[in-house]
C-alpha cells in the first residue's frame, strides 16, 4: 500500500527542479560564504538538463529514471557536486533494479546505497560539513521508519525532518572536505550549501509524496 510508481519519481524530480529554480540564489549565496559561488547554478544547470532529457524520454521504471538523473548530473555539473550527486542518484537507481513499484522499505535501502556511493568517492564522514550531515540522518530517519512498518509517506517526512536538521547543523563545523575546509576556522558559522541543497531534495519528496 502507498507504494511509489515511476510517475511518482518523475513527479519528484520535476519538484527538485522546480525548488531549485526557485533556491538557486540562496544556494549560491551559502557558497559565496565558504566555497566559490556557484552551487546553485551548478545545480540548476543539472536539472534544467534532466527536465529536457525527460521530456524526450520516459525511462519506465523508478531505478531507470534515477539512473539518468544520476549520469545527467555527473555529465552536465562539474565540481564536487556534480559526480557526487550523480553517484548518488545512480547507486540509488541501481539499488531500486527493475522494480516496477516502491516500498519504504526499498526507498530506505536505495537512500543508503546513494550514502553510501557518496562515501565512497567522497569520503567525507559525518561531522565534515557536507552533503553528508544531512544525507545520513536521513537515512537513519527512513531506515527507522521503515523498519517500524511506516508507510512511505510517513517515511519520507521523517527523512525530510532529519535532513532539514542536519543540514542546519552544519552552521557551527568547521569544514573538512571540499573547498571549504581551505578556510579552516573561518568556515565554522556558516551552513553547508550542499547540506542546504540535499535538504531540499528531501523536502521535495515530501512535498510529492503529500500531494
Ligand atoms: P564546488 O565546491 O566544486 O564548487 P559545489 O559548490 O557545487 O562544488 O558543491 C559544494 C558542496 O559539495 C559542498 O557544500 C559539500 O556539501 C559538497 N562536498 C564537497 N566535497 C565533498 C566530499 N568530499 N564529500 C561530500 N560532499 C562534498
Ligand atoms: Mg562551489
Ligand atoms: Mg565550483
Amino acid at each position: 500500500a502507498g507504494d511509489l510508481d515511476t510517475a511518482f519519481f518523475a513527479a519528484w524530480i520535476e519538484e527538485i527542479a522546480r525548488t531549485v529554480g526557485v533556491e538557486k540564489e540562496r544556494l549560491t549565496r551559502l557558497d559565496a560564504a565558504i566555497g566559490d559561488a556557484d552551487h546553485g547554478a551548478n545545480l540548476d544547470r543539472g536539472f534544467t538538463a534532466i527536465t529536457q532529457a525527460l521530456a524526450g524520454t520516459e525511462p519506465d521504471t523508478p531505478g531507470a529514471l534515477l539512473a539518468l538523473v544520476g549520469s545527467t548530473l555527473i555529465r552536465k555539473v562539474g565540481g564536487a557536486s556534480g559526480p557526487l550527486y550523480g553517484t548518488a542518484f545512480r547507486e540509488a537507481g541501481k539499488c531500486l533494479g527493475d522494480a516496477s513499484e516502491v516500498s519504504a522499505t526499498d526507498l530506505a535501502a536505495a537512500l543508503q546505497a546513494a550514502l553510501d556511493g557518496v562515501q565512497r568517492l567522497g569520503s567525507a564522514a559525518e561531522g565534515d560539513k557536507t552533503m553528508v550531515d544531512a544525507l545520513a540522518p536521513a537515512v537513519r530517519a527512513m531506515s527507522r521508519a521503515a523498519q517500524e512498518g511506516k508507510e512511505p509517506g510517513e517515511a519520507i517526512g521523517a527523512a525530510a525532518s532529519a535532513a532539514l536538521a542536519g543540514a542546519e547543523a552544519t552552521v557551527p563545523m568547521q569544514a573538512r572536505k571540499g573547498r571549504a575546509s581551505y578556510l579552516g576556522p573561518r568556515s565554522v558559522g556558516h551552513e553547508d550549501p550542499g547540506a542546504a541543497s540535499t535538504a531540499l531534495v528531501l523536502v521535495a519528496l515530501r512535498t510529492v509524496v503529500t500531494r
